[in-house]
């Protein structure tokens, strides 16, 4: 029983009490008192009641929540602890990418200092050279200018012919007058008596005028003096320039010869008055028509001379020296070599490998040794004997590890297979049907693979990329044709050198550009040359990668052609891995 209701209870006892000992009170009201005053006890009861019952019901949700609440707890504390561990585990892992990715980047930047010791010593040198061909040719001007120059007196000789060739022209122009003048003649003479029948040829009325022997000579001196300028063996050296414009002085006679034609054309105009006497007119006719063929081997004679003389002068151009062969691919017979004691330096290890290697018995032809980085170096030999020979003797040296250059194998394109036969089948035609071409090669041991397939105009066919061993690539390329099922299709090298053909840079595939447009190979504008608008207008084209490089002396090729500089000078560092000789 709590404190409320023991109160109400005291309270009802003692309201009873005091109505008992009331006897002045009626009976009706003291009954009436007694049953409030019970009937308010009852209602507290109900209510303490109804309190503690609450309160009960209180207490079971606070315990109830308490439960979830460590419940919840303890499942999440697992959750926790699982995470915690995932992280530290993927943590670590980042760690241990990050630690590979700085070796790689290490390894990368080592490789590219020995890759590159090289390509500085030539570039270099040839600075050198460029600087020592500079001040030659300097010292040469001066030389000229002073003039003791050896060629002033063969160009005097130049002149002199030209000054011959002007007079011989001169001769020829004065005997066309005097040829006009006869025609004039024979215009009068048919003109008075034209039922006069005129027999005679012409020279025999006007002999002296015109003396066709002699204008013969003339035109055949000339055409002999216009063969030996240009044959003059003395005029093809440009170097040193002479103080003499050839065009200059040619001009003067150019003109004359100008001058001379026109003369004659009048005198064709001329001609149809003159053809009522036939004799004549036929004997001026061939002296013409002589003429004429003289003229124009004069002319053809300058217009060479001129050419020559451009040629001369100017640089050669881009094109022209890219039509030029290339020089033959140098094998790569090399070694590196490294010191186990990681002290020593570069000059310890060549020291040492002087030292190891007896060429004086061995007679081994080494053509040179460079110093790379990491301590390594980089010693080349003539050829696969020598190198032999400094691979034994290396391996006996204690002290000294040697490492071969990775080289990767040629490739040849086999324009025109049927697209029908699958990679397996290309191999085995090329392997069986060949056998005559590839008798020194050990066809069992050699690499033969097919790379991949280019697309061909005809869906019917394909050009099959094949990684071949040097020997079979020599073999092949050599002979340039095999046969490939029912064709003979052409062989040819293939360059190693990938170029994407969405940003039309190298190194990488269209499958893995990261550019977002098409380039264009033909303009260098955003979309393919499919669509070009300087292509449909027939306009030049403009090499991207060129205009990059700031190549700005030869654009006019598209980013595929053979001829871009840019394209060669990757083709090459592409080749530099590749071993052309076995
Ligand atoms: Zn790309
Ligand atoms: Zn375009
Ligand atoms: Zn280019």
């Amino acid at each position: 029983m709590d404190s409320a209701t023991k109160v109400a209870n005291d309270l009802l006892q003692k309201g009873k009490e005091a109505l008992e000992s009331a006897g002045n009170m009626k009976r009706e009201c003291k009954l009436e008192a007694h049953d409030s005053l019970q009937g308010l006890y009852e209602t507290v009861l109900a209510l303490a009641d109804s309190r503690s019952r609450h309160k009960y019901n209180l207490e079971r949700e606070r315990s109830r929540h308490a439960q979830e609440i460590v419940r919840a707890e303890r499942a999440h504390s697992k959750e926790l602890v699982v995470m915690r561990q995932s992280l530290t585990a993927e943590l670590s892992l980042a760690r241990a990418d990050i630690a590979g990715t700085l070796k790689e980047a290490k390894d990368i930047r080592a490789w590219l200092g020995y890759e590159t010791v090289e390509p500085f010593g030539e570039i270099k040198e040839m600075m050198r050279t460029m600087r020592a061909l500079e001040s030659k040719v300097q010292q040469e001007a001066i030389q000229s200018e002073t003039g003791n120059a050896s060629a002033v007196p063969q160009w005097e000789t130049m002149e002199a012919s030209l000054f011959k060739l002007d007079s011989h022209v001169t001769d020829v122009s004065n005997q066309l007058d005097a040829l006009r003048r006869t025609v004039d003649g024979i215009k009068e003479c048919s003109v008075g008596p034209a039922t006069a029948p005129v027999t005679s040829p012409s020279h025999c009325i006007f002999p002296d005028a015109l003396d066709e022997s002699k204008l013969e000579g003339d035109i055949e001196s000339l055409r002999r003096l216009l063969v030996e300028i240009l044959d003059r063996p003395s005029y093809s050296p440009p170097s040193p320039p002479p103080p003499l414009d050839l065009t200059e002085h040619l001009r003067p006679l150019s003109d004359r010869l100008e001058l001379v034609s026109s003369d004659l054309r009048v005198l064709r105009d001329k001609e149809p008055q003159v053809s009522a006497l036939p004799a004549p007119s036929l004997e001026v006719e061939l002296a013409m028509a002589d003429v004429k063929l003289t003229l124009q081997s004069i002319k053809e004679g300058m217009s060479d001379l001129y050419t020559a003389d451009r040629t001369l002068q100017g640089p050669s151009s881009y094109a022209q020296m890219a039509a030029k062969p290339r020089p033959p691919q140098l094998p790569n017979h090399t070694l590196i070599i490294s010191s186990t004691d990681p002290k020593h330096t570069g000059d310890n290890v060549i020291e040492r490998v002087r030292l190891a290697l007896d060429l004086k018995n061995t007679g081994a032809k080494v053509d040179r040794v460079r110093k790379a980085r990491n301590q390594k170096i980089v010693l080349s030999c003539a050829s696969r004997d020598d190198l032999k020979l400094v691979r034994t003797q290396v391996r006996s040296c204690e002290g000294l590890s040697m490492q071969e250059p990775k080289s990767g194998n040629p490739l040849v394109c086999i324009r025109g297979v049927l697209s029908g036969y699958s990679n397996e089948e290309v191999i085995d035609m090329l392997k069986a049907q060949n056998k005559h071409l590839l008798q020194e090669v050990d066809v069992a041991k050699a690499t033969i693979r097919v790379r991949y397939r280019k697309r061909a105009r005809n869906p019917l066919e394909c050009h099959p990329v094949v990684e071949l061993s040097p020997k079979i690539w020599e073999c092949l390329t050599r002979v340039g044709k095999v046969h490939m099922g029912i064709r003979r299709c052409p062989i040819d090298d293939q360059s190693p050198l990938v170029q994407c053909t969405r940003c039309l840079g190298y190194g990488h595939t269209k499958a893995i550009c990261r550019a977002e447009v098409d380039i264009c190979c033909f303009c260098g504008g955003e979309h393919t040359s499919r669509v070009c608008p300087v292509k449909e207008a027939a306009g030049p084209p403009t090499c991207s990668n060129c205009v990059k490089a700031r190549r700005e002396s030869y654009l006019a090729h598209t980013a595929f052609s053979e001829e871009c500089p840019e394209r060669q000078k990757w083709d090459s560092i592409a080749r530099s891995r590749i071993s052309y000789c076995c």
